[in-house]
């Protein structure tokens, strides 16, 4: 039977061919949605092993934070940044979902997660999530989610300030450009939780900085930070 369901699973993929959306190349029957070899070369930076790293450094003097980490690098023309561009624009969320459950993996196994609370996905305004369909860093959150067992509060953060663009601005516009956009809905429910807060990718740090912010409003509350990707300025 097995030998059955491997032949038409091969005829299968001939017919359509499933492809890695970080490469292009074919996915071989024991792979999903990113192959083996683009997994092994994202230039993980393993910052959720090392305290006072560069993304924990970015908001040094700006906010309050316990722990701050990024999964990958952001490199001009990386696997990561085509596989996070291929979630963002093609709506492929199996890819938010994968990076996710695999960043989640290393971050519980490393102690990373310990005493986290909640998870906060950073939220887009409601018109961008409209007219995208979803919010990417809600997608990555279910996939940490989904191997640590911690719960994702999705409407505990809102956006109900749509700003511009933030391409092209100094870090001061882009500060000024952010603050006070975000807003604590269930204020109530999170008092004297550790929260870990969710983005894709961190480039200045603003937009992570308005929300946490936000959130050190709220009694008791501490607030850890990882992404993705980082960015380096
Ligand atoms: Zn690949």
């Amino acid at each position: 039977m097995k030998v059955l369901y491997d032949l038409l699973d091969d005829f299968l993929s001939l017919l359509f061919p499933r492809i890695c959306y970080g490469c292009g190349n074919h996915l071989m029957r024991n792979e999903d949605v990113i192959c083996v070899e683009c997994r092994v070369v994202i230039p993980q930076t393993g910052y959720h092993s090392i305290p006072g790293n560069p993304v924990e450094q970015l908001f040094w003097g700006r906010c309050m934070i316990s722990k701050a980490a990024a999964f990958s690098f952001y490199n001009r023309g990386s696997r990561i940044r085509k596989l996070i561009h291929a979630l963002k624009y093609k709506g492929i969320k199996e890819i938010g979902t994968e990076l996710g459950s695999i960043y989640g993996s290393s971050l519980k196994s490393s102690g990373f997660l310990d005493g986290i609370d909640r998870i906060i996905p950073v939220p887009l305004h409601t018109s961008k999530e409209r007219s995208r369909g979803f919010n990417q860093s809600r997608i990555i959150s279910e996939g940490i989610a989904s191997v640590t067992g911690i719960r994702v509060l999705n409407d505990a953060l809102v956006r109900p300030v749509r700003t511009q663009t933030q391409t092209r601005r100094s870090r001061y516009e882009r500060w000024t450009n952010v603050e006070g956009i975000f807003k604590v809905s269930a204020a109530e429910s999170l008092t004297g939780k550790h929260i870990l807060l969710v983005d894709d990718v961190i480039t200045t740090g603003s937009t992570i900085e308005a929300c946490v912010n936000e959130l050190l409003k709220i009694d008791g509350v501490s607030v850890s930070v990882v992404s993705l990707a980082y960015a380096v300025m």
